[in-house]
């Protein structure tokens, strides 16, 4: 059977000619980058120019690069690591309803340490009030940390906006970038990003290592114990080969980028048009304007999203109720709620999600699919 991928949001497969560079640093180039004889030393000089990549793709320096092994150890250290060190200015964060659990998470923790979070609303379109976050600015906050893309409806918040409010008041802008990487242009210099997380598997590079940009002269603590790899703020053993995949994969998205977002575009909006017209009864969620090119989620009045995607599975069709990382809850989607859905359509939601590989080939078998099954399911 014929594998049908819509599932991009949750991973990519890597590419080959990213694959292609990693593979001399499994084998061959296997040297340890903290050692002083020759095969260490290229593999530090493979981090360096991965970490040029990087930085230039973002407008970063280069210094300002720190390589995890995922997003959300990225998100960890820029929240954690943030506020360890400038605790001693304040103990109150910004962030907002429908970020990641690696954000959400990691300011429960923050939470239970004495800071203090305030969790900023979106509106039925899935966007923060840029009056509100103003309003909830106090003496003591000391970090905003807003998503730059949202993982489940694909929409982008006003960054720019965000980060120059901050910069006016003077607070550290920490953006989960994780979604965003690859498929939009992102400027740290002209959005006044000051920490950045990303994650190379959402982009056609491996998985196991993320990266988190810090701008020069923000304090942050380590929050692993260990060597004194990344300039002492990340200990462990470089993941050269995935650290070298990341720098590929960062490199190709870039040249790509014009022709990918627009190719995703177009076929994200047949999708919507194609589901509008011939399946009645259905929510797009999230606005339809200021989205990821390749995210479509949509709720499906009177079917469970998990029996849809059993359902679709049978035909080799892989896309996903909500985020990866929540499949398998009982609980509605945390994003679905806070967009105003009543739980009855929280279940019922696909999340489609477009990428390199799909043409309109596979959107027509999807949407013949989808009307189908729900049909059959409604019946039932
Ligand atoms: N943040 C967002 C917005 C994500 O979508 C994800 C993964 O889905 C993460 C963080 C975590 O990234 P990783 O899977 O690399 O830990």
């Amino acid at each position: 059977m014929e594998i049908r991928y819509f599932d991009h949001a949750a991973t990519t497969f890597v590419k080959e000619e990213v694959l292609k560079e990693m593979i001399p640093y499994f084998c061959m180039q296997y040297g340890n980058a903290s050692s002083i004889y020759s095969i260490g030393r290229k593999s530090k000089k493979a981090i360096e120019v991965a970490r040029e990549k990087v930085a230039k793709s973002i407008n970063a320096k280069p210094k300002e690069i720190y390589f995890t092994a995922c997003g959300s150890e990225s998100d960890n250290l820029a929240l954690k690591g943030f506020c360890y060190a400038n605790k001693h200015k304040g103990k109150h964060i910004i962030t907002s309803k429908i970020e990641h659990p690696a954000i959400l998470e990691s300011c429960k923790t923050l939470e239970k340490e004495g800071f203090e979070v305030t969790y900023l609303n979106i509106n039925q379109d899935g966007f923060i009030s840029l009056e509100e976050l103003e309003n909830t600015i106090r003496e003591d906050t000391i970090l905003v940390s807003i998503m730059f893309a949202n993982n489940e409806i694909g929409t982008i918040q006003p960054i720019q906006q965000i980060g120059d409010i901050c910069k006016k008041h003077g607070i550290i802008f920490h953006t989960d970038c994780v979604q965003a990487v690859g498929n939009v242009k992102v400027d740290v210099e002209k959005m006044n990003i000051d920490m950045l997380s990303m994650s190379a598997h959402k982009f056609y590079g491996p998985k196991g290592v993320g990266a988190l940009y810090v701008r020069n002269g923000i304090e942050f603590d380590r929050i692993q114990d260990g060597g004194h790899q990344e300039k002492n703020k990340r200990a462990g053993t470089e993941n050269v080969a995935g650290i070298v995949g990341l720098g590929k994969a960062i490199e190709l998205a870039d040249k790509n980028l014009e022709n990918y977002n627009s190719k995703l575009t177009n076929l994200r909006d047949y999708y919507f048009k194609q589901v509008e017209e011939k399946i009645p009864n259905i929510k797009i969620n999230g606005s339809k304007e200021n989205r990821l090119p390749g995210n479509a989620n949509i709720s499906f009045e009177g079917i469970n999203g998990e029996e849809l995607l059993l359902k679709l599975d049978q035909y080799g069709i892989c896309a996903s109720s909500g985020s990866a990382c929540s499949s398998g809850s009982p609980n509605p989607s945390h994003v679905l709620l806070a967009l105003g859905l009543p739980k009855e359509l929280a279940y019922g939601s696909l999340r489609v999600t477009l990428g390199e590989e799909n043409n309109k080939d596979d959107v027509d078998f999807l949407v013949s699919k989808l009307q189908e099954i729900v049909k059959e399911l409604r019946e039932n």
